[in-house]
């Protein structure tokens, strides 16, 4: 168990496209093991925040954790397949780039990702308005475009 520095928007590691997992094995767990312990310290601190991906933390890997008070979940190799037409304004919490400012953005109100679970499980899942926003923000972190 350990709880990350979180890195801060401009750092050269968050220009980086990451590295897809190849292999779902004991170090993508510890990575998954980080991931969640430096989001619930940050969830103590601030509310608003539901998921933190690896290069915020300095793992250049495809992976994002999500955790709400009723869902936590991994995505391992996420891939957005499908997105609406329809886009929202909407003004994005994120525990790395909120410390340079809150802008707003506009988001696709409907995805669809392909993505993998901790045990390797294949999964195409849509979701919608703010956990939707949530992962666009997200997958953006693990392009290096953000
Ligand atoms: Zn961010």
């Amino acid at each position: 168990m350990a709880v990350r520095q979180v890195l801060k928007q401009g750092h050269m590691l968050l220009k980086e496209k990451c590295n897809e997992v190849d292999r779902v094995d004991s170090s993508v767990a510890l990575v998954i093991e980080d991931l969640r312990d430096t989001l619930t310290l940050f969830q103590k601190e601030r509310k608003g925040d539901y998921a933190i991906s690896a290069p915020q933390i300095g793992y250049p890997f495809r992976i994002i954790y999500y955790q709400d008070p009723l869902r936590s979940f991994t995505l391992i190799n996420p891939e957005i397949i499908w997105k609406s037409q329809e886009i929202v304004d909407t003004v994005e919490v994120c525990c790395t780039c909120n410390s340079i400012t809150k802008k707003k953005v506009k988001r696709h109100k409907l995805i669809r990702i392909q993505y993998s679970d901790e045990h390797g499980n294949e999964f195409i899942e849509k979701f919608i308005n703010e956990l939707a926003f949530t992962l666009q923000h997200k997958i953006e972190h693990l392009d290096g475009r953000i």
